[in-house]
């Protein structure tokens, strides 16, 4: 797929930023993980990351507005030009709207939305082993995933950490606002003809092969 313009939605611990950082190596589009964005914006004390930090630590949605503005900017980089991914982003119908109307003015438009679903039982596993890279941002499980040197990345020797949001209290806080919140948008793009869904169970590699699967099919 050339210039592939796409939506990874899904509950959180579905396996969207892992599976999206696949695509960024296979089809050089960018990765635009609005998660990454507003962690990146807290450790580094900026305005947004000031007002985005107490949403994120109570995991819950950073306003709309907030949202839509950074996106906006995001996609009009350069890099972005050569195609995107969008990783948690939309999270609310009214970001999926705003979200038509940024790429209208780009004029652009989606070509996929792709759903990773997961039950909730499989999502609590995976989050609570779930560990990061403080430097690239490579993700890993305690179990399902682990690198190869306890508590460091294999491919930058960063220091892995465990995100305050994947704590087991905020997990369940995180969950309850998915269904609330996010979940109206697989009806918004199946309507639009868009969706396209991808079971999430299995591992990493069964789930990368599922969605180049569904990559590929979207393309032909
Ligand atoms: P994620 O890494 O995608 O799970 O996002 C982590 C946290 O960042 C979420 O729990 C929200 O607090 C915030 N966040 C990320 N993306 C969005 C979004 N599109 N809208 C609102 N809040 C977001």
């Amino acid at each position: 797929m050339t210039d592939m313009r796409v939506v990874f939605l899904g509950p959180p611990g579905a396996g969207k930023g892992t599976q999206t950082k696949f695509l960024e190596e296979r089809y050089g589009a960018c990765q635009v993980s609005t998660g990454d964005i507003l962690r990146k914006a807290v450790r580094d004390h900026t305005p947004l990351g000031k007002k985005a930090s107490e949403y994120l630590d109570k995991g819950e949605l950073v306003p709309d507005d907030i949202m839509l503005n950074l996106v906006a900017e995001r996609l009009r980089e350069r890099d972005c030009e050569k195609g995107f991914i969008l990783d948690g982003f939309p999270r609310t119908v009214a970001q999926a709207e705003g979200l038509e109307g940024i790429l209208k003015d780009l004029g652009w438009g989606l070509d996929s939305v792709f759903c990773i679903q997961v039950p909730q039982g499989v999502i609590i596993r995976r989050l609570s082993g779930r560990r990061s890279c403080r430097k690239c941002g490579s993700l890993y499980h305690t179990v399902f995933n682990p690198p190869r040197r306890e508590g460091f990345c294999d491919r930058c020797d960063g220091g892995l950490y465990q995100r305050q949001d994947d704590l087991e209290e905020t997990i369940a806080a995180r969950l309850r606002v998915f269904e609330k919140q996010t979940s109206p948008l697989v009806d918004f793009y199946r309507k639009r003809g868009l969706l396209k869904e991808i079971n999430g169970v299995g591992s990493v590699e069964q789930i990368r092969s599922r969605v180049f699967q569904a990559v590929g099919e979207a393309a032909a």
